[in-house]
């Protein structure tokens, strides 16, 4: 039902949300003193069963949430059980990894240098060039054992590019200085093991093949986002990236500016994605991470009974017309402009819940 309404529908299960170091995002899931755990091993069966009986299917799962989901005492488990049903049919007709790649046994580098499953991308999040600099970052002495986990599973893949290897680096304040090192280093080693590959800044790019990539940060507090967008803009645009511009270099492209004066295009994320963090509760995109939107929790209800609640027709409908005022955190959110579901999209919504009324708004988007 998802895959058939809507095109990109994204499943995101958060196995855990605590991490190993404590860079941004774990610092972020700890801002609001949030208790730590993980998935339970009821919740996932639940899920995943509801998935298989009801013929579910979505274009892409992303297993992970705040935390580091290889740290989840079943996450192998997990992701043999995934795979499997995968293989019968296809559920997730991609699935993509985020892992901080210290974590990694040898039984787990062959599961992902295997492929197959319809594991699509595997993204490193590293974020350093140095030891020094990550441990700055992660607080943790990890980065060689890291950077050797990555190559072997970047050298141990039966096919180049399946799965496709994200080389991650969001840009920040502690680790601008180290972009170019960052970048020749991963160059060499993919030239060296003659790798097809690209180099991509932007916030949700094409991942065609293997990736070298600096990805905005992504802060949780309103006032901090022009501050990231602004330091990510500089640093793509000094490695050349991005064509370098005489006037006003130092700004920022917010993503406003892509509509003008046009009023906000709806977000996708209350149409199709489905955020599952790991108490069970349903929010309708990754960036709400303090669950301001949250639509319930799988184990009072299944997933489609929040998905196609009442709550969340409003929230889609709040969004189609245009009046958000009541959605506090989408309001302050700058991932509004991405027009990420189409038109055509949202009038089949309408025709088939019976909204109408609601199509006098696709005119002005
Ligand atoms: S506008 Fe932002 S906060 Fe609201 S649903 Fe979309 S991504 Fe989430």
């Amino acid at each position: 039902m998802f895959s058939n309404l809507f095109e990109n529908s994204v499943l995101s299960i958060e196995l855990t949300n605590f991490c190993n170091c404590s860079c941004v995002m774990c610092t972020q899931s700890q801002m609001k003193g949030h208790a730590r755990g993980f998935l339970s091993s009821e919740i996932f069966d639940k899920l995943l069963k509801e998935i298989v009986d009801n013929d579910l299917c979505f274009d892409k799962l992303i297993p992970f949430g705040l935390g580091e989901s290889t740290l989840h005492p079943e996450f192998f488990d997990f992701m043999e059980e995934i795979f499997k049903i995968n293989r019968t049919k296809r559920y997730f007709k991609s699935i993509d990894i985020h892992t901080n790649g210290i974590n990694m046994s040898d039984e787990l580098i062959k599961l992902f240098a295997e492929g197959g499953g319809g594991l699509s991308t595997l993204s490193f999040s590293i974020d350093a060039a140095s030891e020094q600099t990550y441990f700055n970052i992660r607080r943790n002495r990890n980065f060689n054992n890291m950077i050797k986990n990555i190559q072997n599973v970047i050298r141990k893949r039966k096919n180049p590019q399946d799965p496709k290897i994200i080389l991650q680096f969001i840009v920040m304040e502690e680790n601008r200085e180290e972009a170019p090192l960052f970048l020749n280093f991963w160059k060499d080693f993919l030239n060296q093991n003659r790798l097809d590959f690209q180099v991509n800044y932007d916030w949700n790019p094409p991942m065609i093949k293997d990736t070298i990539f600096f990805k905005r940060l992504n802060p949780v507090k309103h006032e901090e986002i022009s501050k990231a967008e602004k330091i990510h803009y500089n640093v793509v645009e000094n490695l050349g990236l991005i064509e370098k511009k005489t006037e006003n270099s130092d700004r920022a492209v917010e993503s406003r500016e892509y509509r003008g004066e046009k009023r906000r295009y709806p977000c996708s994320g209350p149409f199709k994605y489905v955020m599952v963090n790991w108490e069970g509760e349903v929010t309708v995109c990754c960036i709400d991470t303090l669950r301001e939107l949250s639509l319930g929790n799988l184990k009072n209800n299944t997933l489609q009974e929040l998905w196609w609640s009442k709550k969340n027709h409003e929230y889609r409908l709040a969004h189609i017309s245009g009046d958000i005022s009541s959605m506090d955190k989408c309001l302050k959110c700058n991932n509004l402009d991405s027009p990420e579901i189409s038109k055509k999209e949202i009038e089949k919504y309408l025709k088939k819940f019976g909204f109408k009324d609601y199509m006098k708004y696709l005119g002005d988007l």
